[in-house]
């Protein structure tokens, strides 16, 4: 299942505890995430001495792309702008990052900074991300996701690499080993998007 469980002590005794599944995997309407979640919890409860839920399990979205980003007097940044990470549902990073550009474009001229925020944050984050959609259609068919994982995390190199394309710390352009894969994956992904989109799984 493409997605992870999570699980963060709060430092009081009690511990914030979820699951999380992409909306591309087959079958993913059918899926029953308070079944998820309770078969994660018995996973970890004997070792974390887990008790029992003290508030009901919520649900939320992790939007991954939007329709219109900027307009005159206005622009969306973080969730609001689908600047999620597609390929670890990370959005923090990216929110803080293009609040900080938002601000910056405004204080520099009001009149400019919709469009001038739109090419920065295109310039920063498109690739990525589409590169990240494209993924998380891949890790949506099982077929893929089980002989990609192994490629992607068999080796401690490969393992390193992977951890920094999913961590938006190399592009295309990073010189050396990084670099050629992020380039090779990108034109795979391209030239397989089509295909991905039609094979899409289905509910
Ligand atoms: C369960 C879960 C786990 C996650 N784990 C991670 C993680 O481990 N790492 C990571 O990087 N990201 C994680 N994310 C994603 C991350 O939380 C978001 O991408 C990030 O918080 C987006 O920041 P934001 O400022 O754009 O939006 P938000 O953090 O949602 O902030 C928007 C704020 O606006 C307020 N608001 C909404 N409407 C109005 C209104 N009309 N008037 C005034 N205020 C309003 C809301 O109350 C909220 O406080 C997780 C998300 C979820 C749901």
């Amino acid at each position: 299942m493409p997605g992870y469980g999570w699980m963060f002590p709060a430092g009081d005794g009690t511990v914030n505890i979820g699951v999380g599944a992409l909306s591309t995997m087959k079958g993913f309407k059918k899926l029953n995430l308070n079944t998820l979640l309770d078969q994660y919890a018995s996973l970890v409860r004997e070792s974390w001495t887990l008790g029992e839920y003290i508030e009901k399990p919520r649900a939320w979205r992790l939007p991954m792309s939007c329709m219109k980003r900027s307009g005159p007097g206005w622009v969306a940044i973080g969730d609001s702008a689908g600047f999620v990470n597609p390929m670890n549902g990370e959005g923090i990073d990216y929110a803080l990052e293009s609040g900080m550009l938002a601000v910056n474009c405004f204080l520099d001229n009001p009149e400019t900074a919709p469009q001038e925020y739109d090419r920065q944050v295109g310039e920063r984050f498109d690739d990525f991300l589409r590169t990240g959609r494209r993924f998380s259609l891949i890790i949506g068919h099982p077929w893929l996701l089980k002989p990609g994982l192994r490629i992607a995390v068999g080796t401690q190199s490969a393992a390193d690499i992977t951890l920094a394309v999913m961590g938006n710390l190399i592009d295309s352009s990073t010189p050396g080993v990084a670099g050629k894969v992020m380039r090779l994956a990108d034109n795979v992904l391209r030239v397989a998007d089509p295909v991905l989109r039609r094979t899409r799984a289905k509910a």
